[in-house]
């Protein structure tokens, strides 16, 4: 950000020395919401949750909703109430402070990137739950992403599109079954304004099809350093289905989603253009946005004169691409009469025949019946690609192997990056506190590296167990919570509501299983043999508990048929009290969660989990993983510091596959996790189990960080890509 838009930001906001009025008192906090800084700052956010604790929460932890129902008298009077001028001020300090701040890891290792900043694109930013741009993990790495990267000081434009409705809220009907209910965001409730160009008027961007010109508007996010611009289609002058284009994530049908994949791609190139910023790399997160590129090519070709070929080179020198998808079915691909409709005006400008273009996403270019696929195009626009685990490497490098058929499966150009997580976002304040004992001076500012977490094997025993149980207490306080609410709204009897209250025992051992509830991470493996699992969970001296939450996808039968029979153990009196499924899954859920399990679960069919994060943020919280060695998994796992189920294999037979997996899984689970749960010392101490939680940290927190996985897209992918030296990426 330049000084001017500092600025402008903090425009009318007087300094500490000034006299402390009604107005500037209300400004400054403003500024301090305005910035989605404050959602890894816990201090920042107890402040304004000590505004008003119980609204703060009803409205999704949102300071700019909160802010709204003050009138700056009010808010004056309850500032003084509760003594918080001085944290606001100290809170405001250190936002400029870090705004400012010009010594960064990107200062010294991507000093290349210079004023040219890297133009990261992705479908979905799951930043906070009060900003409903996210449907799951795809999202929350875009949205820890551009905050490692503003931390780091990486010069870093972020595009996205604006959901007015976002994704849909869950609710559990009587019989257990999902219900939809899409809720229309207040946009003056968040933190966003209209993207301005560089002569302060708002942005308008014209996309040009075959059926008419689609409208697209610009706003603007602040994330810490990051720029975020969400584009968005409910603009006056289109179509009214095409106002609704940009409403919700992943609806409609296949000519909703080639049209938001336009805007994202193609409008945010234009809009980058409009906004006066020129990119010098081009960073396509998943194949949504891979039509961006083309775009890029038209502009150096109308600029520079130059010709297809010599423009597409230039282009994909500046680009990578990151895969997501480890299925050939779970790529995009669309029909080459919907291309021609979207692209066909573009393809004109490129002076690309249909064919040429065609074969632009076909994997045999000389295909004729192919459909156009965003992962093949993707690829061959961006000369560095990757995937996000080791093992998911080895999956694309086969998967794409096709594409280049002269190189042996080893060359395929596909590296990896494996996805890590923001530590700051997912680690919970007790846990914080006790780091900073005892961890080196500083770690904070260098959690993607190993030194940092070295002092965790000096820990306290003792300490970190009794910190591990505050998390858990608190977790089970908001289940319960959540729980009864559930019950209630179901206007469920007063007895199960008394039920709900006291639901489980938090003196058990407590497993958690969040995530989106698509088949393959086959939420109900573990109820596949009820006889035994009842058993394990009830066992008189090792009980267990379960705590589930995740939404399906709403055409997902599958998916919801999963989400219903676990809703429905209810009702069987060997799980009324041993198995809990939280609704509506989200940032806030997860972030409860996995700052209280004991043991975070993850049994996806083997090799379909491209890498998963859920459990990475456990480990910074102390929690220990159970789960199939695959994703991030496979390469984390050292025989210590978590458990496995299965040896990392699967059978070409899902049955059998599924068959094998749930056997490891009650076996681990009694000869490993239970045992090792309840042996307790003299102390009451389970010393075996808080040695596995030490080197979890030890060994995990740093490599699995988002600050880790940033750093490593600075080195391998935009450096060289911004004309840098180059360097090889992770081992394949
Ligand atoms: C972290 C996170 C995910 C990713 O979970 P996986 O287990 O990796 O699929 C999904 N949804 C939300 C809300 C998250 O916070």
């Amino acid at each position: 950000m330049n000084k001017a838009e500092l600025l402008s930001q903090t425009k009318g906001v007087v300094t500490n020395h000034d006299k402390l009025t009604v107005e500037n008192l209300h400004e400054k906090c403003m500024a301090i919401a305005s910035n989605l800084w404050w959602s890894w700052n816990p201090e920042v956010q107890q402040l304004f949750r000590d505004l008003d604790p119980v609204r703060f929460r009803q409205l999704d932890h949102n300071p700019v909703a909160l802010l709204g129902e003050f009138t700056p008298e009010r808010l004056f009077e309850r500032v003084n109430e509760v003594v918080l001028l001085s944290r606001i001020n100290q809170a405001y300090r250190r936002l400029k402070e870090y705004m400012t701040d010009r010594q960064t890891w990107a200062s010294t290792h991507a000093g290349v990137l210079g004023a040219k900043p890297v133009a990261y694109f992705s479908a979905e930013f799951g930043i906070h739950e009060s900003l409903p741009i996210y449907s799951g993990g795809l999202g929350v790495l875009s949205g820890d992403h551009i905050k490692s990267a503003s931390s780091l000081g990486i010069p870093l434009v972020a595009i996205g599109l604006f959901y007015a409705q976002g994704y849909f809220r869950q609710q559990l009907n009587d019989a257990g079954y999902q219900e939809e209910k899409y809720v229309d965001t207040q946009v003056e409730n968040l933190p966003i304004k209209p993207a301005l160009c560089p002569d302060g008027n708002p942005i308008t961007i014209t996309l040009e099809t075959r059926t008419g010109n689609l409208l697209v508007k610009v706003w603007k996010m602040q994330v810490g350093r990051v720029r975020l611009f969400l584009l968005d289609s409910n603009v006056e002058g289109n179509r009214p289905e095409d106002r609704n284009l940009t409403s919700r994530l992943y609806g409609g049908d296949e000519r909703t989603r080639i049209r938001q994949e336009l805007i994202l791609g193609v409008g945010g190139v234009k809009a980058l253009k409009a906004l006066g910023i020129q990119p010098g790399v081009y960073h396509l997160n998943e194949g949504h946005s891979a039509f961006g590129p083309l775009e890029v090519i038209r502009q150096y070709m109308e600029t520079d004169g130059l010709a297809f070929d010599d423009a597409l080179r230039e282009v994909a020198m500046r680009s990578v691409f990151t895969t997501h998808t480890p299925v050939p079915a779970g790529h995009d691909r669309f029909t080459p009469e919907l291309i021609e409709e979207h692209l066909g005006p573009l393809r004109e400008k490129l002076g690309l025949s249909y064919e040429q273009f065609m074969s632009l996403g076909r994997v045999d270019p000389e295909s004729t019946t192919e459909t156009f696929c965003m992962t093949v195009i993707g690829l061959k626009l961006s000369r560095t690609a990757n995937a996000v685990s080791q093992l998911h490497g080895h999956v694309s490098r086969r998967m794409w192997a096709h594409l280049w058929p002269w190189r042996a499966e080893s060359e395929i150009p596909i590296g990896h990056i494996t996805n890590g997580v923001h530590s700051q976002s997912w680690l919970a304040e007790q846990m914080r506190t006790l780091y900073d004992r005892v961890l080196v001076h500083g770690w904070m500012d260098r959690v993607g590296e190993p030194e940092s977490w070295k002092g965790i094997y000096n820990v306290d025993l003792g300490e970190l167990w009794e910190t591990h149980n505050t998390l858990k207490t608190i977790m089970f306080s908001f289940i319960r919570r959540r729980f009864t609410a559930q019950c209630r709204r179901r206007n469920e009897s007063e007895a199960a509501i008394e039920q709900a209250r006291n639901i489980l025992d938090p003196s058990i051992l407590t497993i958690g299983f969040a995530r989106r509830f698509a088949t393959y991470k086959r939420a109900n493996l573990i109820f596949s043999d009820l006889e035994r699992i009842s058993k394990i969970l009830n066992d008189p001296n090792r009980p267990i508990q379960i705590v589930f939450a995740g939404k399906a996808h709403p055409k997902d039968e599958g998916g919801k048929s999963f989400i219903q029979k676990i809703a429905q153990l209810r009702d069987d009196p060997r799980f009324a009290n041993r198995v809990v499924f939280i609704e509506d899954y989200d940032v806030n859920v997860c972030r409860h969660l996995v700052q209280g399990v004991d043991v975070w679960l993850n049994n996806p069919r083997l090799p379909l989990e491209a890498s998963g994060t859920s459990g990475q943020k456990v480990v910074l919280n102390g929690g220990l993983n159970l789960s199939i060695l695959d994703g991030w998994w496979a390469e984390a796992y050292d025989g210590h510091n978590g458990f496995a189920i299965g040896g990392g294999t699967s059978h070409v037979s899902d049955e059998i596959t599924d068959n094998r997996d749930v056997l490891s899984l009650y076996q681990v689970l009694e000869n490993d996790v239970a045992p090792i749960f309840y042996n307790r010392d003299v102390d009451g101490l389970p010393r075996e189990w808080i040695k596995r939680m030490i080197n979890s940290i030890g060994t995990l927190a740093w490599r699995f960080s988002s600050d880790r996985m940033v750093m490593d897209y600075g080195r391998y992918c935009y450096v060289p890509a911004a004309g840098g030296l180059s360097s090889q990426m992770g081992p394949h």
